[in-house]
């Protein structure tokens, strides 16, 4: 009897969203509600693959405080040209292309809006494809156990489209080789981000999304003897309902950046490394006074398995309520309309499972996605 585990990730695919248009109840009518991680994609992602939290797997924010061994120092120089021309977003794309090259990353790598003038204090993380074997330095993922066991699988290249992604799934079923196929479908999230959650653009981009991966179930089961379908996401996604401008803010208090402290600014937190006590009181305290965010203790960071033996990924945190964008950021100069990287009890944090299979009550969290593959690898 030839098996087939089908794997939908669909980026950003939340709760909330399910709740309000249902997705895909025909083919896969058992759902469960997941808990996702404390932070981005760049957490998640490995979070799903390796079925360990950060503090376990490593990965956390893409951006870590590193100035000795920054990969951007000759980028210091760019702070002095023109910026109507560096900082446009088409230069900065391709200016990450040439660094992606120049270094060898083989993961996903962009510059945003990472000012230049700081980017040297910066390390970026994810140098290496996480969705190959050995992706991730501490801990095995999924595919590294599918190749231990000698198990076949296929999974996606993320840097096709997503027409292309399903073409060469639907490929890889008709070889019937896999027992695992890792379908990954990203642009729904890039569409909540622009129109927001909420939004006829992301109720079509879900009609599509149920349409496509009915087509490749169907196809699978003329293929196999049993499907196995799952769909998942690594975490949810908010409306935007305001914007806080907090880099000016800390920028007004006088400190000297690199000096007295250095902060990275993401969209829904900003991470803050000081250097003398004076800044770290003022700003703290300072910090603890706005109604946008709160800092989070260091307990709740444990709690959330994010809380790391050394500073590499802040000193402080300082996190957004549901719905407020820092902005400008690091991230992006103009505000969007959907936003993830909340706190994960947040409304719209939680991510999802759907099955054509029952789903066992002690899946409750991203981290247990991949104890259901190997089940069904198992069977
Ligand atoms: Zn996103």
């Amino acid at each position: 009897m030839k098996k087939l585990a089908m794997y939908v990730f669909i980026d950003a695919l939340g709760w909330e969203i399910f709740e309000k248009y249902g997705f895909l109840q025909s083919i896969a009518p058992h759902s469960r509600k997941l808990e996702t991680t404390f932070g981005f994609s760049s957490a998640a992602d490995p979070s799903i693959l390796t079925g360990r939290y950060p503090d376990e797997h490593t990965h956390w924010s893409s951006f870590i405080y590193d100035p000795k061994y920054s990969p951007f120092k000759a980028l210091r120089y760019f702070a002095f040209l023109p910026p109507q021309i560096f900082d446009r977003w088409r230069v900065r794309h391709n200016l990450s292309k040439v660094i992606k090259r120049a270094y060898k990353y083989t993961g996903y790598f962009q510059l945003y809006s990472v000012p230049f003038k700081f980017l040297p204090y910066f390390d970026y993380l994810e140098k290496r494809d996480y969705f190959v074997p050995n992706g991730i330095l501490k801990t095995d993922t999924i595919f590294d156990w599918c190749v231990k066991s000698q198990i076949p699988h296929y999974c996606s290249n993320w840097r096709h489209t997503e027409e292309q992604i399903l073409i060469e799934n639907k490929k890889a079923i008709s070889e019937a080789q896999a027992k695992l196929i890792y379908v990954y479908l990203p642009k729904l999230d890039a569409v909540m981000h622009e129109h927001g959650p909420f939004s006829t653009q992301t109720e079509e981009k879900l009609h599509w999304l149920e349409q496509q991966i009915t087509s490749l179930f169907d196809y699978a089961n003329r293929i196999y003897d049993d499907v196995s379908l799952y769909v998942i996401s690594d975490h949810g996604m908010a409306p935007v309902t305001g914007t806080y401008d907090l880099m000016k803010e800390i920028n007004q208090m006088g400190y000297e950046y690199g000096k007295d402290y250095a902060a990275f600014y993401d969209s829904t937190m900003a991470r803050f490394w000081f250097f003398n006590d004076d800044a770290k009181a003022k700003i703290m305290s300072h910090l603890k006074t706005l109604a946008c965010g709160s800092i989070i203790p260091e307990q709740e960071l444990m709690e959330m398995h994010v809380w790391f033996p050394h500073n590499k990924f802040g000193d402080v945190y300082f996190l957004m309520n549901e719905g407020l964008l820092i902005n400008p950021s690091f991230m992006g100069k103009k505000p969007v309309s959907g936003m993830h990287g909340y706190h994960p009890k947040a409304a719209h944090s939680y991510s999802i499972m759907l099955s054509n299979r029952q789903i066992p009550e002690s899946i409750s969290s991203i981290t247990d996605i991949r104890k259901t593959m190997e089940y069904e690898l198992a069977k």
